[in-house]
């Protein structure tokens, strides 16, 4: 743009060059040549354009020039031998120059220049520029700041996506669902198929449920008819030998972990399917703790009792209360070391019963606290034995759950574990 400015200019002022020859020439007709000249450089002389000859003898012949105009000074003096046209700059100025020899009827009279003052379109020019930066800089950043909040705003249906991928348990599988109305297509195709995906784990989940219900169900009575048997033979057989014995033995005890195992999966199949028998009924607590206490003594000779001398009230099923404690009693004995004593310790705060089971063995790492709970986790196969399944801290949740209860645990690694089952008092 700014040389289309510049072209025209010296179009202009190269033609004014063109043509002064013959201007002296006409002039000199009616006066005499040094008259005729300063006529024709007075009539092509105006406020923006300069035109002067250098003599030969080295003086300016020149109109109109303002004496304080130091730039057109400066350039005159400056100049002293022909030029192709080009932009000059002086100071804040800017001129287009032209220099040429005048020749007029045969005769040298000296070097023409033909100056063009631009400092004004120049100036234009540069504020033009100038504004359409600023404009450019302010459109662009309307335009990222208008895109960014497009993104963020399209975004957001992934969020959600991410935030339910996160939060989702199979007990809410198949209630979560995504619902996108304002979101792109392409989004909203994504959900679609995160929400069919979602209908079939729920139906897998379903199934997988049924099916470890049902299996658990017909495993559970040809097993403990298996186990009765062996039971019945190991106590009327008087003449086996001992190897025979050993081998029996170790049928039962194998009879009686799974028929367990079985019982919990049972437990925890029904617990999913809303059917889990809970009884409550008003109990006092200090005597079922002490209940239990001695009940593991029996086997687990290092358990300590510390419970209050008051009356602990509290609703709960008393069967499946003395299961969730004898199985933290007995996690409690596998995890620790033979030499330490586990402790129960009854308690009362405002409103909840507290039952602490303390061990001093190997503990938890912070990182897996919250993992313990879930089915069939396992901290690792070193620490466990060949027969845990790790269902018995799910077991333990899913009852004291359902009892209106929480359990929750505190341990640090090396140094022990306590689990906590906090019941709602009754009193
Ligand atoms: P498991 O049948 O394997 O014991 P649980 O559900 O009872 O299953 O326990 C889950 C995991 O938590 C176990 O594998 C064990 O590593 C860890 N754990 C449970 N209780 C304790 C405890 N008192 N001390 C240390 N680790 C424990």
């Amino acid at each position: 743009m700014q040389q289309i400015l510049i072209d025209g200019q010296k179009q202009n002022i190269e033609q004014i060059a063109q043509r002064l020859p013959s201007d002296v020439e006409v002039y000199s007709q009616m006066y005499a040549l040094e008259m005729g000249l300063n006529k024709a450089i007075a009539n092509r002389t105006t406020g923006k354009t300069l035109v002067w000859v250098k003599r030969n003898d080295g003086t300016n012949s020149i109109k109109n020039l303002v004496p304080s105009d130091r730039a057109a000074i400066t350039l005159m003096f400056l100049l002293r031998s022909p030029l192709n046209t080009r932009v000059y700059v002086i100071g804040d100025r800017y001129f287009v120059i032209c220099g040429k020899f005048l020749q007029v009827k045969g005769q040298r009279l000296g070097l023409l220049f033909v100056a063009q003052d631009i400092s004004y379109e120049q100036q234009m020019f540069s504020s033009l520029v100038q504004s359409l930066g600023i404009v450019s800089l302010v459109a662009l950043v309307i335009i990222t700041v208008a895109i960014a909040i497009y993104i963020r705003k399209s975004l957001q249906p992934l969020r959600r996506i991410s935030q339910l991928a996160e939060s989702i348990s199979v007990n809410d599988l198949s209630q979560a669902r995504l619902h996108l109305h304002r979101a792109p297509t392409e989004v909203k195709e994504l959900a679609h198929t995160c929400d069919k995906m979602l209908d079939r784990l729920a139906e897998a989940w379903e199934q997988q449920r049924q099916f470890v219900g049902n299996v658990s169900h017909e495993l559970r009575t040809p097993l403990t008819i298996v186990q009765g048997y062996l039971q019945s033979v190991l106590k009327r057989e008087t003449n086996l030998t001992p190897t025979q014995r050993e081998a029996l033995e170790t049928a039962a005890m194998e009879a009686e972990s799974t028929i367990r195992l079985l019982q919990d999966l049972l437990d925890l199949a029904r617990a999913d399917a809303g059917y889990l028998h809970i009884r409550l009924e008003p109990l006092v607590l200090n005597d079922l703790v002490v209940e239990v206490a001695t009940m593991a003594m029996q086997y687990r000779s290092r358990i300590t009792l510390e419970t209050t001398s008051k009356q602990i009230l509290v609703k709960a099923d008393r069967h499946r209360l003395k299961q969730v404690l004898l199985n933290l009693i007995d996690n409690a004995v596998k995890y620790s070391d033979p030499h330490f004593a586990i402790a129960i310790v009854l308690d009362l705060n405002v409103e909840n019963a507290l039952i602490h089971v303390c061990d001093r063995g190997l503990g938890i790492p912070l990182t897996q606290q919250h993992l313990i709970f879930e089915r069939f986790y396992r901290i690792d196969e070193v620490r466990n034995r060949s027969s845990d399944c790790g269902l018995g801290l799910s077991i333990v949740k899913t009852l004291v759950d359902s009892m209106g209860g929480s359990v929750t645990v505190r341990s640090k690694l090396g140094e022990g574990s306590t689990f906590t089952v906090t019941l709602p008092s009754a009193a």
